[in-house]
């Protein structure tokens, strides 16, 4: 079935009996060639460009709750390449051309919205290191511009500018920046993939990982014994647990990432405005919800709820940048589960576990990487070969004295 305009009327004409589900609810089948664990952003992706690009057959997807649950549904939906290392830009300025045509790829609406990103400098000293970042931006392919404090009162008036502390000195845009409909872009990939002949097996938690001399062999899961022929693990927060099934110990911590909707305002944020003082961010849902976060709790939870501190954290923050939005109720919360790496970067591997295959690290920024993420994992996992543009994304680059520290801030997960 697809996606048309004149489907849509006619539907809405005969009374929408006509559509149908978007994916099948098949049973697990006792072995297949390739099992990703986890059915969130990366796991389905991973899956879809297997099954389409590298014309890999008999895969499945396993996943332990339902389809999108997990981060891939609750993050604040922000999209962007404005990385400054080599090891990333590639990597991220490839996402961003899979976005630009992905709702056409997949025929799927996943609302991807073009925006703009706009992080803003407080400092001389941010402003130089923004126009540095800009600059390898562009030499590397993606596009930015520095703005000065006249164009970015033209853009966003109502914020505070004048601030004592953190005045607006500028501030650093990537218009191709911008918003997806996350959800929509996990049943997009979800529905791809299962065209593609794929299995998405729901309510099947993985438990254990059958390994025999040193190779996998299957998967032990809530639904019974799977067989695979490689196994490729995509469970963002719980990384570790699952990775922990095949004794390895990863350089990764889990912690609880919040975001926050308003009630639903007139449009006036028309992009994704970020603070360069504080961990704080917003941009404005078609519904006309302010979404916005900040930093991470900061303890090691595997809970998908955060606690007050942080709310109270965001919420200065926010009155910083922008003191009306104290006029504006909170209408809910929510949390999910991040895997945060040592130098706030992802990993993209293989184990040491012949067979098995890591996709993790992506702290609170894999959701714009999904693409990307997706692609460069069903590349190794077909190939063996790490994809072009991922290979800094080594599991061992800690042991190898090569992080890949984006920030600059070393190895503490609540700064990345
Ligand atoms: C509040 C918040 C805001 C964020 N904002 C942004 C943003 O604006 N931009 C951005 O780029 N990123 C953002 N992120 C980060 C981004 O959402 C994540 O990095 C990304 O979604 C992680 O990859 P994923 O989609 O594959 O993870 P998930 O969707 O979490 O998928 C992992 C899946 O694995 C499943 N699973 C776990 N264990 C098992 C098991 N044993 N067996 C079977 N299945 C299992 C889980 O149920 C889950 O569905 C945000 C995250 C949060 C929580």
């Amino acid at each position: 079935m697809d996606f048309n305009g004149f489907r849509v009327v006619w539907e809405g004409l005969t009374g929408h009996r006509g559509w149908k589900p978007l994916w099948r609810d098949p049973d697990p089948k006792p072995a297949y060639d390739i099992v990703i664990i986890g059915g969130g952003g990366g796991g389905l992706a991973t899956a879809y460009y297997l099954a389409t690009v590298f014309k890999e057959a008999r895969i499945a997807v396993l996943e332990k709750g339902w389809l999108g649950g997990g981060n891939i549904g609750r993050n604040t939906t922000i999209i962007r390449s404005n990385y400054m290392l080599p090891g990333n830009q590639p990597f991220y300025e490839f996402s961003m051309k899979l976005w630009e045509t992905l709702e056409q790829e997949t025929n799927f609406n996943s609302m991807v919205s073009q925006r703009g990103i706009l992080n803003l400098c407080h400092s001389d000293g941010q402003r130089d290191a923004f126009r540095r970042r800009g600059n390898a931006m562009i030499l590397s392919g993606a596009d930015a511009e520095l703005l000065d404090t006249d164009a970015v009162r033209q853009m966003y008036p109502f914020l505070n500018f004048d601030n004592a502390r953190f005045p607006i000195k500028g501030g650093l845009l990537q218009r191709r920046a911008g918003t997806a409909r996350h959800d929509g872009v996990a049943w997009g990939y979800a529905r791809g993939a299962d065209r593609a002949g794929v299995d998405l097996i729901q309510n099947c938690e993985v438990t254990g990982l059958r390994i025999e001399a040193g190779a996998i062999k299957g998967v032990e899961t809530t639904r019974g014994y799977i067989g695979a022929g490689k196994v490729g693990v995509a469970v963002a927060g719980s990384s570790s647990r699952v990775m922990q099934m095949a004794g390895l110990r990863l350089p990764i911590e889990s912690h609880v990432l919040q975001a926050f909707v308003s009630e639903g305002l007139k449009p006036c944020i028309d992009g994704v405005i970020t603070f360069g003082a504080g961990h704080f961010y917003v941009s404005q849902s078609d519904k006309g919800g302010l979404v916005f976060g900040g930093d991470i709790d900061g303890y090691n939870s595997y809970a998908q709820r955060g606690n007050l501190p942080v709310v109270e954290d965001v919420a200065e923050g926010a009155m910083a940048l922008m003191p009306a939005l104290g006029r504006a109720r909170l209408l809910r919360s929510w949390g999910g589960l991040m895997d945060m790496s040592m130098d706030g970067s992802p990993i993209i591997d293989t184990t040491p576990v012949d067979g098995l295959y890591l996709n993790a690290g992506w702290c609170y920024g894999g959701f714009k990487a999904t693409p990307a993420s997706g692609y460069a994992f069903a590349h190794l996992l077909a190939t063996g070969q790490p994809h072009p543009t991922a290979t800094a994304y080594r599991l061992d680059r800690f042991a190898r004295g090569l992080p890949i520290d984006e920030k600059g801030m070393g190895a503490q997960p609540n700064l990345h």
